[in-house]
C-alpha cells in the first residue's frame, strides 16, 4: 500500500514539474505523448485508491466540477482599484505629492497593465485553498474550481512559502489562444468573440469547470499580499513569487529615478504590441514597502501606486474601396479596404464595417479620410471620417441590394443587423463553406482533404455538396492541382473512412443553422435517427430538454428544403451513419427514465465520468445541484459535507455507488 502511495506522489511530483515547465517557464522537457502517458498512469491509481484523493492533484486540472451559484467570499485584505493618470505630467505631479509625504528618496517597480480580470489566490502550507474575484473590492466570488483549470496556476508551491498569503494577479486570454477559439466558433456557426479581455473574465464566471478547462487562459500574478513575507520591497516580491512557481512577467524593471520610469513607459507604449497578450498600461508602484506603509490608501486606491494608461493608437488613412464577403450562413459583411497605414507595429490595409447601419452611422464613404483605431479589438476599427477632408464630388456610400457572389438580391431579416444572401445552394461561399464545415476536425474528420482542396473541387465543378464527396474517384482528383497519386489516395480514403464516423457527429456536420456539437448530441440521443428527426414538429422538437424555439425552427426549416433532403438521402445511400449505431442503442435503457441525479464524491468501480454516461445512457439526468427536483443522489467517497447537508434536508435519498449500478440490473 505505501509502495503505490509513494508511486503517486511521485508521479504528482513529477507531472506539477512538467507543468510548471511548460506553463509557466514556457520550456518543456517531455513531449506532449509522454505526458499523457504518466497523466493516464496517475489517472488509474488514483482511480483505484480514492483513499489517496488529494485536491490539488495534477490530474483535476480537466475540471468537471460544476458551480451552480458561486459562494461569496470576503477579501482577507481588501482589492484596491488603481489611479490612472494620462500623461507624463500627471506621473510628475504624484510623485511631487508623494515625496510631500515619505522621507528619503523613492525609487519604482514599473509593470505593464495586463488587461484581463483580476483574481486573489489563498495559499495555505504551499496549497491553493481559494480563488475569488475583485467583486467590490471588498468581497468577490468564489471560483476556485475554474481556476485550477489554469495550468500556469500552481496547485502546489515550490521552495520556501509563507505558511499562510494571498497573491494577486490577472487572469487573461493571450491572442493566439483568443485567435483559435473564435475561429473554431465560426466554424461552429456561433458569434466570434469580441475581445479577450471580456472573454477572460467571462470564462472566470462559466458554471462547468470543464468548459473553463478548454479555454487557453493564463495567469500572470504581480501582488504578494499578506504579513511576514520576508520581502522589503515590491520588485524583491516578485522575485520571491516567481522562486514559488508562480508565473511573473519578466518585464518589470526597477526604476531608480521618475524619469527613468518614464523611459519605461515609452519603451513599452510601442514595444508592447509584440507581446502575446494584452496590455493597456503600466503600473508605477512605489518599491520599498515602509514607504508603501507610510503612504497608506485613499478611499479607493493605494497612494502608492499610479497606472499610467496608454493611448489608443490611433492613424488615419484613405479608404479606397468597400468590398463585400459573403460567409458560410450567407452573412454579408462589408469590409473597408484601406491605403496601408502602419498601426500598432502592424500594416493595416482592411477594417471591418459590421453591417449597413454602420456604414450609415460613420456617413464613411469611398476616397473619406477615416481615423483607424486598434483598442481592446484585435481587429482594427474606424472611429470616424475626418470630414474636413472630405472631397467635394464624393457621394453617399450605397449598400449593395445583391449578392457579389452570386447577385441574388439580399434579404434582411427583422431585428437582424446583417444582410444575407438567401441563394443556399447556389451562391459558392456558401456551399464551399458548408462543406468545409462537413469535413472540419469536430464534424467529420476528413483526413486528406483541407478547405483549399473543398473550394477547388467546388470551383472545379465536381462537386456542389457535401453528399457528392462520396462519389469522388482518385482518377477525378488526381488532375487537380497540388494533387499526387497518394494524396489522391488518402483524400478517397480519408472520405471513406468518415462512414463510420457516429450519428451525433453526423448531424453536427451536416451543418443545420444553431446545431452546434452539444445541440447535435441532444438531438441525437432524443430521436436517435435523421428519419425520426425530420419528422419532428416545432413543438415537438421543444420539449426536448435545452432545445429552444430558434433551434426548433432552424431544424424544421432545414427539413423543408428539397435539397437538403436529397443530400441527406445520397448520404443515406453511400452509407454514412444516419442513426444511433445498434450497439450504442443496445447499452441504453429507459431504467432511469424521468429521474434526476446528482453526483457527487469519488466512486470505486467506476468513475464519476462513466457514472454520468450511464446515467444519460439508461434515460436519467444529470444534474448539477441538488434541489427539491433531485429523485437521488449518487454519494462516493469524499462526497462534499454542504451537500450531504443539503441532501438531508431536502430529504433526498443518499445512494451507494453499489445501490446505483443495482438500479441498472
Ligand atoms: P482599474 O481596474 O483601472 O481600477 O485598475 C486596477 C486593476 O488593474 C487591478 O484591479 C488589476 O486587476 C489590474 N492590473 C493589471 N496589471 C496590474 C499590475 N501589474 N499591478 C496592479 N494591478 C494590475
Ligand atoms: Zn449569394
Amino acid at each position: 500500500m505505501d509502495n503505490i502511495k509513494d508511486t503517486i506522489q511521485s508521479l504528482r511530483d513529477e507531472l506539477r514539474e512538467h507543468n510548471y515547465n511548460y506553463y509557466v517557464l514556457d520550456n518543456p522537457t517531455i513531449s506532449d505523448y509522454d505526458f499523457d502517458i504518466k497523466l493516464k498512469e496517475l489517472q488509474t491509481l488514483e482511480t483505484a485508491h480514492p483513499e489517496f484523493y488529494d485536491a490539488n492533484s495534477p490530474t483535476l486540472r480537466v475540471g468537471g466540477e460544476v458551480t451552480k451559484n458561486f459562494n461569496t467570499v470576503v477579501h482577507e485584505h481588501r482589492m484596491y482599484s488603481l489611479d490612472n493618470s494620462y500623461s507624463l505630467e500627471d506621473l510628475q505631479d504624484w510623485e511631487t505629492r508623494i515625496k510631500k509625504l515619505v522621507d528619503g528618496d523613492i525609487s519604482y517597480t514599473c509593470e505593464l497593465k495586463y488587461d484581463g480580470a483580476s483574481i486573489s489566490l489563498t495559499y495555505e502550507n504551499g496549497s491553493l485553498v481559494r480563488a475569488v474575484t475583485r467583486g467590490d473590492g471588498f468581497q468577490g466570488d468564489e471560483v476556485t474550481a475554474n481556476i485550477k483549470t489554469i495550468k500556469s496556476v500552481p496547485l502546489q508551491l515550490k521552495g520556501a512559502y509563507p505558511q499562510k498569503f494571498d497573491i494577486r494577479g490577472e487572469i487573461v486570454l493571450p491572442f493566439d489562444g483568443f485567435i483559435k477559439m473564435n475561429e473554431e466558433r465560426i466554424v461552429n456557426g456561433e458569434e466570434p468573440y469580441k475581445n479577450p479581455r471580456n472573454t477572460a473574465s467571462g470564462s472566470l464566471k462559466l458554471q462547468d469547470s470543464a468548459e473553463v478547462a478548454k479555454r487557453p487562459l493564463d495567469c500572470l500574478l504581480y501582488n504578494l499580499t499578506g504579513t511576514k513575507l520576508g520581502v522589503q520591497n515590491q520588485f524583491e516580491s516578485l522575485e520571491k513569487a516567481r522562486q514559488m512557481g508562480f508565473k511573473v512577467p519578466n518585464e518589470a524593471q526597477l526604476c531608480y529615478s521618475i524619469e527613468d520610469v518614464f523611459q519605461f513607459i515609452n519603451h513599452w507604449d510601442k514595444a508592447r504590441h509584440h507581446l502575446p497578450y494584452e496590455t493597456d498600461g503600466v503600473v508605477v508602484k512605489v518599491n520599498s514597502l515602509l514607504q508603501q506603509e507610510e503612504l497608506g490608501y485613499t478611499a479607493k486606491a493605494p497612494r502608492w501606486a499610479m497606472a499610467y494608461k496608454f493611448k489608443a493608437e490611433q492613424v488615419t488613412t484613405k479608404l479606397n474601396s468597400i468590398t463585400y464577403q459573403v460567409g458560410r450562413t450567407g452573412a454579408i459583411t462589408p469590409v473597408a479596404n484601406l491605403e496601408p497605414v502602419e498601426l500598432a507595429g502592424t500594416i493595416v490595409k482592411r477594417a471591418s464595417l459590421h453591417n449597413a447601419d454602420q456604414i450609415e452611422k460613420l456617413d464613411i464613404r469611398i476616397n473619406d479620410v477615416v481615423f483607424v483605431e486598434k483598442g481592446g479589438e484585435i481587429i482594427p476599427k474606424i472611429i470616424a471620417v475626418d470630414l474636413s477632408q472630405r472631397p467635394l464630388d464624393s457621394i453617399p456610400t450605397q449598400y449593395i441590394t445583391q449578392c457579389p457572389e452570386c447577385n441574388t438580391v439580399l434579404e434582411r431579416l427583422e431585428g437582424e443587423a446583417k444582410h444575407f444572401c438567401p441563394n443556399y445552394n447556389g451562391c459558392n461561399p456558401q456551399v464551399i463553406g458548408r462543406i468545409q464545415h462537413y469535413i472540419s476536425r469536430k464534424a467529420m474528420d476528413i483526413e486528406g482533404l483541407g478547405g483549399e482542396t473543398v473550394a477547388l473541387l467546388v470551383n472545379e465543378g465536381l462537386i456542389t455538396n457535401y453528399a457528392d464527396l462520396y462519389t469522388l474517384t482518385k482518377e477525378q482528383v488526381m488532375p487537380l492541382e497540388r494533387m499526387a497519386k497518394k494524396s489522391a489516395e488518402n483524400l478517397v480514403n480519408g472520405i471513406e473512412a468518415s462512414k463510420q464516423i457516429p450519428f451525433e457527429r453526423v448531424l453536427f456536420a451536416i451543418g443545420i443553422r444553431f446545431v452546434g456539437e452539444t445541440v447535435a448530441k441532444k438531438l441525437a440521443k432524443q430521436y436517435k435517427s435523421i428519419e425520426a428527426l425530420s419528422k419532428a414538429s416545432i413543438e415537438d422538437l421543444e420539449k426536448v430538454d435545452e432545445i429552444g424555439i430558434k433551434i426548433a425552427e432552424s431544424v424544421v426549416a432545414f427539413f423543408t428544403s428539397e435539397a437538403n433532403v436529397n443530400s441527406i438521402q445520397c448520404l443515406k445511400d453511400y452509407g454514412v451513419q444516419l442513426e444511433v449505431s445498434a450497439e450504442k442503442l443496445a447499452n441504453q435503457t429507459n431504467k432511469l427514465e424521468g429521474k434526476s441525479f446528482v453526483v457527487s464524491g469519488v466512486f470505486t468501480h467506476v468513475s464519476r465520468t462513466e457514472l454520468k454516461k450511464l446515467i444519460e445512457d439508461n434515460g436519467g439526468k444529470n444534474v448539477s445541484s441538488i434541489s427539491s427536483k433531485t429523485d437521488y443522489v449518487v454519494a462516493g467517497d469524499k462526497m462534499g459535507p454542504s451537500k450531504k447537508e443539503k441532501a438531508e434536508k431536502l430529504n433526498i435519498p443518499l445512494i451507494s455507488e453499489a445501490n446505483f449500478l443495482n438500479m441498472l440490473l
